[in-house]
């Protein structure tokens, strides 16, 4: 008998109320039981030409109908092992990618291919079956079973113990190499760690993670800015190789009123609250007043709202182009305005008010009007539209260039215009043995693209230190 097709009864996983989560910051997507899980993954239909639809559109190629098809035997290790040959982080990557414009995106359920039309059904949860594959493995303790090359006797240093670090130290790792990873922060994970909210991705998954990475011989040196004190040419002296894994610095728009008291940057935002406690009973001050107003419209702004409003403060978001065209998922969106943020879109700032503190953030209307140079729809101000949000304070949580300090002592260190790292194809910087990736190659992108970036990185090492060939 055919299958019959579940075009729309997608399973969602369940959430606490939005009046609770407010008040917390665990975690509040409970993740599925293996109940939902097995009757989401009958959803999928095994599509014969799948490397062309999910398997294409996620950046790291996981073999998403190879470890659904093993959830519906009961076989959640066999789907972990599945995983972990593309994603070395699969409770990381169910929670935080972006899988509506990746995997879901292109999910047959979802896009009608005849019509050649999106939204004829509602794509299966993919991100959500990979986390419950990926906690019930952690939860559960079950070893996978990892097969590790032999010492090679390489040396590999990386500097950054962001989601591209440790990618990279994996697939090292894995390949027989010697590790050590320089992390300026005392704890490793990058932006995951002093980022993106515990209510998002809680920090005992980024932990277990690195125990992984340390049981494979991975050693960390926490607490090391390269670049002060230690730096890259030295690291360079006594490595085979060294990977600059650095992620991006944060910006400002050069609007007039960006010095005022009042103006934050997201990151000092979240590290104040989520890695020192400010606002949470810490020491540590933080003053953003009664209402703010948060400049962005990727992750990094639904962060900072998912913060502010915990903190009991009236929260705006104000972003340039429209909700479908932003960069964070559309069901961050949605929780944070059933939190009672409000979203502002198709919104610029021109100035942010006040004599010495801020006082209110001067904006103007947008419309789409064109492409850009990236071929995205090009907003452009409605004449006449100015108009005043009232905040006691501003936060930017827009993107910028490389974090500088590891890499300012290396003249030779090729830059873009944008600031961030000159690489070729295979990540190899315009210095010999020297490669980079992640945030500080792509100025700021996804968690699972500094994966990408990592482990395309490791690969390049592996070949060049392998090859014989001097760089
Ligand atoms: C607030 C926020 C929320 C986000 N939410 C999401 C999300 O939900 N989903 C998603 O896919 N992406 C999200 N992103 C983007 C994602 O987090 C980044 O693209 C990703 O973390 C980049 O990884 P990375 O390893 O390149 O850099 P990072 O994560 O920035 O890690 C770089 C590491 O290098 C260390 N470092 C820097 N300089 C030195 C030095 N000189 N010496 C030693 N160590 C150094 C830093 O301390 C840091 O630990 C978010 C970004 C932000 C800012």
């Amino acid at each position: 008998m055919p299958k019959q097709i579940r075009y729309l009864d997608r399973n969602k996983e369940p959430t606490m109320e939005a009046g609770l989560r407010v008040k917390t910051y665990k975690e509040y997507s409970y993740g599925f039981s293996p109940t939902l899980a097995l009757d989401e993954a009958q959803r999928c239909l095994f599509c014969k030409d799948a490397d062309q639809r999910c398997i294409k559109a996620c950046p790291i190629n996981v073999d998403i109908p190879g470890f659904i098809k093993k959830i519906t035997e009961g076989n959640i290790l066999g789907a972990y092992e599945i995983i972990l040959k593309s994603d070395p982080f699969p409770s990381i990557c169910g929670r935080v990618c972006p899988q509506e414009r990746q995997c879901e995106g292109s999910c047959i359920l979802f896009y009608d291919t005849v019509k050649d039309r999106k939204n004829k059904g509602l794509p299966v949860s993919i991100g959500a079956l990979e986390k419950f594959v990926g906690d019930t493995v952690r939860l559960m303790g079950i070893k996978p079973d990892l097969k590790k090359e032999p010492p090679n006797g390489k040396r590999v240093a990386i500097v950054g113990a962001g989601p591209a670090g440790l990618s990279c130290a994996h697939e090292l790792a894995i390949l027989g190499y010697s590790i050590d990873i320089y992390e300026a922060l005392p704890v490793a994970g990058g932006v995951m760690v002093y980022g993106i909210p515990t209510a998002r991705l809680d920090r005992s998954i980024i932990e277990w993670e690195v125990n992984r990475l340390k049981s494979l011989g991975v050693r960390f040196f926490f607490g090391r800015a390269i670049g002060r004190g230690l730096s890259v040419k030295e690291l360079l002296n006594s490595y085979d190789a060294v990977f600059l894994a650095v992620g991006a610095g944060r910006g400002k728009l050069g609007i007039k009123g960006e010095n005022l008291n009042g103006v934050f940057s997201a990151i000092e935002v979240l590290m104040r609250v989520g890695l020192m406690g400010a606002g949470r009973g810490a020491d540590t001050p933080i003053d953003l007043g009664q209402k703010t107003a948060i400049i962005g419209g990727g992750f990094t702004a639904v962060d900072c709202a998912i913060t502010t409003l915990r903190l009991g403060i009236q929260t705006h978001v104000v972003y340039r182009r429209t909700r479908d065209t932003s960069l964070a998922r559309q069901e961050e969106w949605d929780h944070i305005e059933e939190e009672g943020a409000i979203l502002h879109w198709l919104t610029q700032p021109i100035e942010i008010l006040g004599k010495e503190k801020v006082e209110g953030l001067k904006c103007v209307k947008m419309k789409l009007e064109g492409l850009d140079s990236q071929g995205r729809p090009k907003p452009v101000a409605i004449e006449g539209s100015e108009h005043i949000i009232e905040c006691d304070s501003v936060i930017f949580a827009i993107g910028q260039g490389a974090n500088p300090i590891a890499y300012e002592e290396l003249p030779n260190l090729e830059l873009t215009k944008y600031l961030t790292i000159k690489v070729d194809e295979g990540f190899r910087t315009s210095v010999p043995r020297l490669y980079a990736g992640g945030d500080a190659v792509n100025g700021g992108d996804t968690v699972v693209r500094a994966i990408a970036e990592g482990k395309k990185c490791a690969m390049s090492i592996h070949q060049d230190l392998t090859s014989g060939v001097k760089r």
